[in-house]
């Protein structure tokens, strides 16, 4: 399963940032999903379930966001709306993804303990 071997890397950042600030538990991850990284977010909540095994991922919660794909010129750096035709307005240069194709832990909440 595609899915678990990203949770599977996730979380195992996850939990070396919380070791390195001595966190009791993570409160929230927050994933950044692009809408062409051809995972499945409903899959990814499941196999996270997988991990909360030990105390710090317990009770956390996984935000997903989703982010739609957007483009621009390769070329000359111009925006091409999505939807459009994958071609410069300005230049006629082929598109490039900017973002949509990734799969980013944006930000992990944790509670430290004051030691
Ligand atoms: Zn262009």
């Amino acid at each position: 399963m595609h899915e678990y071997s990203i949770v599977s890397a996730l979380v195992e950042r996850a939990e070396s940032e919380a070791r390195a600030h001595h966190a009791r538990r993570i409160d929230r991850l927050h994933v950044r999903i692009g809408a062409l990284s051809g995972v499945d977010p409903q899959l990814l909540m499941t196999a996270f379930t997988l991990f909360q095994s030990g105390a710090l991922l317990r009770d956390t919660e996984l935000v997903l966001r989703k982010v739609e794909a957007s483009w621009k010129c390769g070329a000359c750096g111009a925006p091409i709306a999505r939807g459009s035709v994958l071609r410069c307005p300005r230049c006629a240069s082929p598109a490039r993804l900017t973002e949509g194709d990734e799969i980013v832990l944006d930000r992990i909440e944790m509670e430290v303990s004051d030691v």
